[in-house]
């Protein structure tokens, strides 16, 4: 099932994503019990998808796609968590040779964070403009919404704390990712983390391991990834963070991007105003922003 937060009439509500028929339900009238936005919803945990599921195949309060307006499927409430170096073949393009150390593939998952107000939706402009350095860079990944909370949470339970799937552009601009020597400040620009168009119900996404990233700026394929090439699989990730972290639902943990980043060709393809960066990550949709 594909929830999406859409904003219609001047109001922000949730609904159900029809892909075939180009419609959404309107949960704010189909099931006018439910909380009105996601963050509500996933705290309701099965008992909301099921709720919205029934609402969706009563055929109630369906819109055509065209009159509404998709937003990020989620505003999270603390700032999302996120994977460097988590693909191999990434790893490998960064890499600056004569570099020791940092630029080696890591033993653990290595985590960071963005900052929420850098969270737009599909089609919303990313401001390349912000970032003084001129070295905007987009990483495109999967994204994991935590459902069900949690500490010290178990590799072999993990995906049971999994409420669905997303896409992120983890945008970044590389000088001042290297110049702070953290890699927060590069990444949390506002407007550096387009998300969405849906938040995909782990039901619906059996095989996570069978998923492909694909990249593509003004139509060029820039990478081609496969979700099971992570150095760090999505259990893994979930064990490490909650070992130290208490997870909470409405979470989102960013698993890291695969190769062909603008960084890694020579030289380097930065996003420049007027490119548009399209990821696509079935069955999740297509994540496409304009960048300004
Ligand atoms: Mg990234």
């Amino acid at each position: 099932m594909h929830l999406v937060t859409f904003h219609e009439s001047g109001t922000e509500r949730i609904g159900v994503l029809d892909r075939a028929r180009g419609e959404v339900t309107d949960l704010a009238r189909a099931a006018p019990t439910l909380p009105r936005d996601m963050q509500g919803l996933i705290a309701l945990g099965d008992g909301g998808v099921e709720a919205a599921r029934r609402a969706f195949d009563s055929g109630a309060a369906r819109l055509p796609l065209e009159q509404v307006r998709l937003c990020a499927p989620l505003r999270p409430a603390r700032n999302l968590f996120c994977v460097g170096k988590n693909y191999r073949d990434h790893v490998n393009e960064v890499r600056t040779p004569g570099v020791a150390g940092a630029e080696a593939e890591p033993e653990v998952p290595i985590f960071f964070t963005k900052a929420t107000t850098c969270v737009i939706g599909p089609g919303e402009p990313i401001p390349a403009r912000l970032d003084p350095t001129r070295s905007v860079d987009y990483e495109g990944e999967l994204a994991v919404v935590i459902g069900r909370g949690g500490r010290g949470i178990a590799r072999a339970g993990a995906l049971d704390h999994v409420y669905g799937y997303t896409i992120v552009n983890d945008v970044t601009s590389r000088h001042l990712q290297k110049r702070h020597r953290q890699w927060f400040l590069g990444k949390s620009l506002d407007g550096f983390c387009p998300l969405g168009p849906a938040l995909v119900t782990r039901a619906a996404v059996p095989e996570v391991a069978a998923l492909r990233i694909l990249t593509r700026v003004n139509g060029e394929t820039r990478q081609d990834g496969a979700a099971a090439d992570m150095i760090f699989d999505i259990p893994t990730l979930i064990e490490t963070l909650s070992a130290y972290v208490t997870l909470q639902p409405g979470d989102i943990l960013s698993t890291g991007t695969p190769a062909g980043v603008g960084a890694g060709f020579t030289p380097p393809r930065f996003l420049r105003p007027g490119d548009r960066v399209a990821i696509t990550l079935e069955p999740i949709g297509v994540l496409e922003n304009p960048v300004i």
